[in-house]
């Protein structure tokens, strides 16, 4: 299927207008459909599997941010550590900790943001609020210590339940929200994919992760988040 630029067209105005970052999500797309929306300007890409990203970043324009959206397994940091631009879902205290010696390493410094869980579903991986307060006061009394000085914790990523109940939808964005808010630590709030964006941003959200709408659909095994 073609990149729908129609869409893309429409997709980038609307929130350009919005100051809200469009993220692609290429995950099982191939390089060219990522160069075609590269040469219509577009540079943040999202992948959720590192070996798929790997193979991607060798061959395609240095210059492309690429995001890290899927569930990232803590031995598998090293491989994207070198280019990464932003990893979405970082569910673990543990693997802040490795991301930090990844980035060490490489001389950088990882921006990450943390995993809420808001959806009903039992399956989505993530912190619930509590375990983003201690997490956060966590990382301030790290900070203080000068350790985990390679990770930037600029914000949070939640994915909503499967519904189109938009109710449901209204009120789960929200709570995210709220727990964004709440800390007066974050910039980035990352919630929004091609069913549900018009309702994450209408609840805050600055940036939204769109695949389907873009790149059409994929296969119904690979458009979840899968170990
Ligand atoms: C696949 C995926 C998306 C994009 O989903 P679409 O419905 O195709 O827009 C967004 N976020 C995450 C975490 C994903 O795994």
């Amino acid at each position: 299927m073609p990149v729908n630029k129609e869409a893309y067209l429409k997709l980038r105005s609307t929130l350009d207008q919005q100051g809200v970052t469009l993220v692609a999500v290429s995950k099982t797309k191939p390089v060219a459909d990522i160069q075609e929306l590269y040469e219509m300007g577009q540079r943040d890409f999202g992948e959720n599997y590192v070996q798929e990203l790997v193979d991607k970043q060798a061959k395609l324009p240095p210059d492309i941010r690429w995001h890290f959206i899927g569930h990232l397994q803590s031995n598998k940091v090293k491989y994207i550590a070198p280019f990464v631009h932003l990893i979405h879902g970082v569910d673990s205290y543990k693997l802040l900790g490795e991301i930090d010696r990844q980035a060490a390493k490489n001389n950088r410094t990882i921006a990450c943001l943390l995993q809420v869980h808001i959806a009903e579903e039992e399956s989505k991986f993530g912190f619930d609020e509590p375990g983003i307060r201690q997490v956060v006061a966590n990382i301030k009394a790290e900070h203080q210590e000068g350790r985990l000085s390679h990770v930037r914790v600029q914000g949070l990523m939640g994915m909503a339940s499967f519904t189109d109940r938009e109710e449901q939808l209204h009120r789960e964005f929200n709570q995210l929200k709220k727990i964004y808010d709440e800390q007066d630590y974050f910039q980035v709030l990352s919630m929004g994919m091609s069913g549900d964006y018009a309702i994450a941003v209408s609840e805050g959200s600055n940036m939204v992760r769109i695949g389907s709408l873009l790149f059409g659909a994929r296969s119904s095994s690979s458009s979840k988040q899968v170990q």
